[in-house]
């Protein structure tokens, strides 16, 4: 286990605003972490940070041996440097199959020189298969996606961006709207991502995270306000505070 994401003295002020205060978050590879946080903790914002969509007013953001934070550094160049992120919404391509969908995001490309010379007559159909069974959807390679269930094309998204192989996958209130079954599947799908590289789930929803079992950072107001196992975060009396009081 070693350092992937070492986020340092972050700042973010929006029209006055300060989103983001003096964030400092650190995550190792592998790891499985939630960050949770009431409306308006900054957690969005924390994730625009480090997809580069949002470039902070102060401090670093390190990933791997790079600093990522740089005003030059755009969104698809980090992400070419391993960071993947699912959106709340699934965008799937509805009128292609999932086995489709998946050898799309196999040829999308890290470089022009893949696309040109590597990657568009490779064979890529053993990690198709090994892709849908990690999703749990090895029986359904065929379906058009648009016939899939909220949740299958849920897991068809997280499938698209594991093709990418990301280093750090970035999840958004995975388990929303789905049926119990299905989030008892996503827990096990994002269990197995983390074994082998850093996810970080952003949930609202306190029973998902404790079925996630792992380290839970809680914002507010921009900073972290409690970090640890949800049982000792829950305990702090500040974090109690945030949720229940006002
Ligand atoms: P969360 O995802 O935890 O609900 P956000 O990161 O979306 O929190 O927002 C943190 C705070 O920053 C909110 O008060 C929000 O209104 C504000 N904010 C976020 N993005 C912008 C923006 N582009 N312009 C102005 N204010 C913003």
């Amino acid at each position: 286990m070693s350092r992937l994401l070492e986020v340092s003295g972050v700042s973010k002020t929006f029209d006055g605003f300060r989103a983001i205060n003096n964030l400092s978050i650190a995550v190792d590879e592998p790891e499985l972490r939630a960050v949770i946080g009431p409306n308006g903790a900054g957690k969005t914002t924390f994730m625009d940070i480090i997809t580069g969509k949002t470039k902070p007013d102060e401090g670093t953001v390190v990933f791997g041996d790079k600093s990522i934070s740089l005003v030059g550094m755009s969104e698809s160049k980090i992400a070419r440097e391993g960071i993947g992120r699912k959106f709340q919404k699934p965008t799937v391509f509805e009128a292609q199959t999932v086995r489709e969908n998946l050898a799309m995001a196999l040829k999308n490309d890290r470089g022009p020189f893949d696309v040109l010379f590597y990657k568009k007559n490779r064979d890529d159909s053993a990690r198709i298969l090994e892709l849908a069974e990690e999703i749990g959807l090895a029986d359904q390679l065929d379906r058009m996606s648009g016939e899939l269930s909220h949740g299958q094309k849920q897991w068809l998204e997280i499938g698209m961006l594991l093709a990418q192989d990301p280093r750090l996958l970035l999840v958004d209130e995975p388990a929303a709207g789905m049926t119990p079954a299905e989030r008892e599947q996503t827990t096990d799908l994002l269990k197995r991502a983390a074994k082998t590289r850093a996810v970080v789930v952003v949930e609202h929803d306190m029973e998902f995270v404790r079925r996630l079992n792992c380290k839970v950072t809680v914002l507010h107001e921009g900073s972290v306000l409690a970090e640890g196992s949800l049982d000792h975060v829950t305990a702090n009396p500040q974090v109690i505070e945030v949720y229940l009081g006002r």
